[in-house]
């Protein structure tokens, strides 16, 4: 079988992360008989650079006629960036609404799993002097909320005012949450759905869309947990979740705090989802201006993007099992990009430090 991936490298370390994903997929496909084209489209600020804008209509049109699409990270330095000067619409971040929207890419998948390996960068390693162990999905909804409602900055009464809205309807809420259901009944069965409802009606309507949508699934618990209380929770005791529903803009917050507690943003793999098996597969992290260029970047967040659209897109879950394997491995062999190298001097002594592109060739390397 050959799969045909849009891929996207973006801006910033996006194109030495994907690069090192499509080597990690292009060895793990050739050892199971099958192989991947990859069609580049722009998208971010080289797109605004060629184009004028920050993804067009073609780019579009060439992610529909794939199977899947593989994205670095899109954006610049926002304070230095002469991208930052253009109109919200025209700027890098602009082209990952748009692409969103178009694709219909409803759901948000972020595992925050805690290597062993790497426990000692983890700022929450251990619990009463005992190694932590958690493993936990956040499935954020994507394409609705705050981020997607009317708004418009105005003066009234010679006071300058801005206005975002907030809007959810209960087919938006009903898909996402089905989502999240699905996902728990591959998993230790429990979700936490999170949301505002002693203030904001959108989560008023939520708890009840999602309450309602529990009731398809006996087998799952459910528990509503207001977003301040989860921040906090996520922080003193990550353990206590296995899927985390939420809305747009919580979900946009707690993802990072999420990842955040496994110790670093560079290991950690997104998948968007739409009602097909197609998706769009990117790492949690943004585009870091500041290492790019210097092939220092961690890929791994991006490799483990790879094995998810292998998984979710594809169904070829022992190839996806492959590179997680491997990844493993490359870990307890000692191998290290910086960002996640031991703090303690005597421990980053034993590790083997390495390059971006190091890092690629030594988990391809461990493919089984
Ligand atoms: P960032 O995630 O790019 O960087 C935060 C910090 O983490 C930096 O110190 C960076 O060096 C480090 N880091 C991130 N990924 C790393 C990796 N793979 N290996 C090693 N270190 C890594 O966040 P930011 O600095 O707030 O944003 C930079 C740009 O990225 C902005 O333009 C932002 O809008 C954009 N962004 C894009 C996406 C996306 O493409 N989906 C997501 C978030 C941010």
């Amino acid at each position: 079988m050959t799969i045909k991936i849009c891929r996207i490298s973006g801006d910033g370390i996006g194109p030495e992360i994907v690069a090192e994903a499509s080597k990690v997929l292009d060895t793990v496909l050739a050892g199971s008989g099958n192989s991947a084209v990859y069609q580049d489209v722009l998208m971010g600020g080289c797109s605004i650079d060629k184009y004028g804008v920050p993804l067009t209509d073609e780019a579009i049109d060439t992610a529909r006629k794939c199977d899947a699409v593989l994205q670095g990270s899109i954006g610049g330095n926002t304070t230095t960036s002469p991208w930052y000067k253009l109109p919200p619409e025209k700027r890098p971040e602009a082209g990952l609404l748009k692409i969103r929207k178009a694709l219909g890419l409803y759901a948000n998948l972020r595992p925050a799993y805690l290597y062993s390996e790497l426990s000692e960068s983890c700022p929450l390693a251990e619990k009463n002097g005992e190694p932590r162990k958690f493993d936990l999905i956040m499935v954020r909804e994507l394409t609705g909320g705050l981020y997607f409602g009317a708004r418009h900055t105005e003066e009234v009464n010679g006071i300058l005012t801005a206005t975002d809205t907030d809007v959810y309807n209960e087919n938006e809420i009903r898909r996402i949450a089905r989502t999240a259901f699905d996902v728990a009944m591959k998993r230790r069965k429990k979700v936490t759905s999170v949301d505002k409802a002693n203030v904001l009606d959108t989560s008023r309507l939520w708890r009840k869309i999602t309450k309602e949508v529990s009731e398809e699934y006996p087998e799952v618990s459910l528990d509503n947990m207001l977003v301040d209380n989860c921040a906090m929770q996520l922080v003193r005791d990550p353990e206590q979740f296995d899927v985390i529903l939420t809305e747009n803009m919580f979900g946009d917050i707690l993802s990072d705090e999420a990842s955040m507690i496994t110790g670093s943003i560079g290991m950690l793999p997104s998948a968007s989802l739409c009602e097909t098996s197609f998706g769009l597969y990117e790492p949690s992290h943004g585009s870091a201006p500041d290492i790019a260029g210097k092939n220092i970047a961690n890929p791994l967040a991006t490799i483990l993007s790879a094995s998810m659209m292998l998984r979710y897109s594809f169904d070829m879950i022992k190839e996806a099992d492959a590179i997680e394997e491997a990844v493993r491995k490359t870990l307890s062999d000692g191998i290290r990009t910086t960002d996640i190298m031991p703090a303690d001097k005597e421990k980053a002594a034993s590790m083997k430090p390495v390059s971006c592109s190091e890092m690629g060739d030594a988990v391809a390397a461990r493919i089984k």
